[in-house]
């Protein structure tokens, strides 16, 4: 009591551990999702501690709708499960609960602690690879630790549902206020702990429009290597989250500014600097940027597969001049593209079947002649193929006529279609033979 007096008093309240309250912070309770409630009340009545923690807590603060909810608590894994009667422990680098209330999943995990007490570096008893990297990270600790674990200042924001109160043990709160993305700690040392709070440092910047603190900011550059030691499936849920952020652009243009682009991941050479799909790349970040804003759908396979297209018609080009015909050499193509990509960048194959799909339609929409447009309209990704064939023509690749022609043909009833088909050029022999059943298709019916 006394304590805070003086500091109050001193004016040292924000750079110290604090419980902030509701009238200094503004979030009402009302706006924690209910499932997260329920979550929190029932660790609560068991005595155990319970906040509403990270990314929410943040982007509350920010005024932007938080995508989920997660808790953290000192309750162990083990203890959290049998307090709710659906609840899974998962995890593979964590372990971590999912209590499903009414539909919704909280993530609920542990405290997370640093072994030997305060130290940070090479003796707090986190398992480390020759690069510092942390492989294993499942120490329990308390609040207080699991604060100094968490990556940024503004995402170690703990609220109390029942007191709506804000714990702030690292200045978040005056971070948010002034727009920093500060990393806790420091900075070289946690990102060789984790390189991957490389891409987050961009990710939320770009995301939330916070200036990067420069003693943040300037190791990343020197550091940018690091990210090839890092699994390749790890990798790619972060380029995903980046690409689905609603803000890719700014994202890779971020990336490219703090060297983090070249010569590490392959996809982001690809789109950083390809010279024949500029045009083609940006509007395909675009129109997923905007798709994401205004909160419709998007498919990442589209996506990606829209990142890797120029690579692909590169070396499709290559094949056919080597003497490949058409669609063999597509066929290759997409091989080919897929290999190196898949190598540093696990894509898993529930999207590149379908981007597959996506490219090997392509030239299907060429034909229009006979059945095949009509068969064509019948895949079951035609959609997706199309919207790909407009972003072609929209960046000037394909005429603008062909996409004109086929937005019509799909909407077209059937005598329309009929007569925007032209014949198909079939060989003399069966042209003949379809003239015969055509006249006898048109023939008067025989009377019963
Ligand atoms: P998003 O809005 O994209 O979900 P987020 O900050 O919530 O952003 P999550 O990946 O959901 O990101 O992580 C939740 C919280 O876990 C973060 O706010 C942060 O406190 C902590 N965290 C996540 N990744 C790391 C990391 N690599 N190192 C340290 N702390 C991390
Ligand atoms: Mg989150």
């Amino acid at each position: 009591m006394i304590r805070r007096f003086i500091r109050r008093v001193l004016g040292l309240d924000e750079a110290v551990p604090a419980r902030v309250p509701r009238a200094r912070h503004g979030i009402a309770r009302e706006r924690i999702s209910p499932a997260a409630r329920k979550v929190c009340e029932v660790l609560a009545a068991h005595g155990y501690a319970a906040y509403i923690v990270g990314g929410a807590v943040r982007d509350l603060l920010l005024g932007i709708a938080p995508k989920d909810f997660d808790v953290a608590t000192d309750a162990r894994p083990e203890q959290v499960k049998p307090l709710f009667r659906r609840a899974l422990l998962i995890g593979r680098r964590f372990r971590l609960v999912h209590v499903i209330v009414g539909g919704e999943t909280v993530e609920v995990s542990t405290f997370r602690g640093i072994a030997n007490g305060d130290a940070q570096g090479d003796d707090d008893g986190l398992v480390r690879d020759e690069h510092g990297r942390v492989l294993r990270d499942n120490v329990f600790g308390t609040q207080e630790e699991d604060a100094r674990r968490r990556d940024f200042t503004v995402n170690a924001l703990y609220y109390d549902p029942a007191t709506e109160e804000v714990v702030d043990s690292h200045g978040g709160l005056a971070d948010l206020k002034k727009r920093v993305l500060r990393m806790i700690g420091d900075p070289e040392a946690r990102y060789r702990e984790d390189p991957v709070r490389m891409l987050r440092a961009v990710r939320l910047a770009a995301k939330l429009g916070l200036t990067i603190d420069p003693a943040t900011r300037a190791p990343i550059r020197r550091l940018a290597p690091l990210l090839e030691h890092v699994p390749a499936a790890r990798l790619f849920e972060e380029m995903l989250k980046l690409l689905l952020s609603g803000h890719a652009s700014a994202c890779l243009r971020q990336l490219r500014d703090e060297g983090l682009s070249h010569g590490l991941l392959p996809l982001l050479d690809v789109i950083l600097e390809q010279p024949l799909g500029e045009r083609f790349v940006t509007l395909a970040l675009a129109q997923t940027d905007e798709r994401v804003q205004t909160g419709r759908p998007v498919s990442p396979a589209f996506l990606f597969a829209a990142l890797l297209w120029h690579q692909v018609l590169a070396a499709w080009r290559a094949r056919e001049r080597a003497g490949l015909r058409p669609i063999p050499a597509l066929a290759a193509a997409m091989d080919e593209v897929l290999d190196t990509q898949c190598e540093k960048l696990a894509i898993p194959r529930r999207f590149t079947a379908t981007m597959r799909e996506i490219w090997a339609m392509q030239p299907r929409f060429e034909q229009r002649t006979g059945s095949r447009p009509l068969r064509l309209l019948e895949a079951p990704r035609f959609r997706m193929g199309y919207d790909f064939l407009a972003l072609r023509a929209a960046s000037g690749e394909v005429p603008a006529e062909l996409e004109n022609w086929w937005r019509a043909f799909q909407s077209a009833d059937a005598e329309t279609r009929r007569a925007m088909l032209a014949p198909a050029p079939a060989p003399a022999k069966r042209r003949r033979r379809r003239r015969r059943a055509r006249k006898a298709a048109a023939a008067p019916a025989p009377a019963p």
